[in-house]
């Protein structure tokens, strides 16, 4: 079973999650923005995190990246898409900007492009480029129902929302490229599929597609 444990983090509550297979007692934390010692005390004792996966580098979903790393015995593979190695060099600006605690910079030790598979445990996750909200934005999508929603899932950062999209205002968004993200890569999911966005409730593919004023 992959249990998913979701900690609102920073001002901005976005939602850091960690994912644990119960089984392998394996554990990745997806998208650590911050408040460190929240997603320490949430992480279950026996598991044993090996991962950061990030869905994109705006500030907010990676400020404690530096910190986890720091606060953690083992060393954690940190995932990213290439393309937003843009966004990842402007890291203290985007602090200074939204006045955030930056924990400081960190390396990518695995890049990840459309198709590619990341695991926990033996729930293997699919990468989906989704760029439009930033350049080197990913969806990861996992088909295995054997987990907390007993469905498909969908980790979706700020790409799609319930009832919304991600912002396209900030450097190297693109409106008309997240429309067609959503509409290529996520809307053809499975309709059961939750939708677990970087802020705010989950929701589901198909509640979206019927629902969501941006289509
Ligand atoms: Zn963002």
């Amino acid at each position: 079973m992959l249990n998913v444990i979701t900690i609102p983090v920073t001002p901005y509550q976005q939602n850091c999650r960690i994912l644990v297979d119960d089984c392998a007692n394996d554990a990745v934390c997806v998208d650590p923005g911050g408040d460190i010692p929240s997603i320490l005390a949430a992480l279950p004792a026996k598991a044993l995190l090996s991962a950061i996966w990030i869905t994109h580098s705006h500030i907010d979903h990676v400020s404690g990246v530096n910190a986890l790393i720091g606060a953690c015995d083992s060393p954690l593979h940190v995932v990213a898409h290439a393309d937003d190695e843009i966004n990842r060099k402007f890291l203290p600006q985007q602090a200074n900007m939204m006045q955030f605690e930056y924990s400081g910079a960190f390396n990518v030790s695995q890049t990840v492009d459309h198709h590619d598979v990341v695991s926990v445990g033996d729930h293997e996750f699919q990468v989906l480029h989704t760029p439009g909200h930033a350049i080197g934005h990913v969806s990861l999508f996992l088909a295995n129902t054997d987990n907390l929603y007993n469905a498909p899932m969908l980790l979706a950062g700020d790409a799609l929302f319930q009832g919304s999209i991600g912002r396209t205002d900030l450097p190297g968004g693109n409106h008309q490229q997240l429309i067609a993200s959503i509409q290529n890569e996520l809307f053809c999911l499975p309709e059961q599929t939750v939708v677990c966005p970087g802020h705010g409730p989950n929701t589901t593919i198909g509640h979206e597609k019927k629902t969501n004023p941006f289509f």
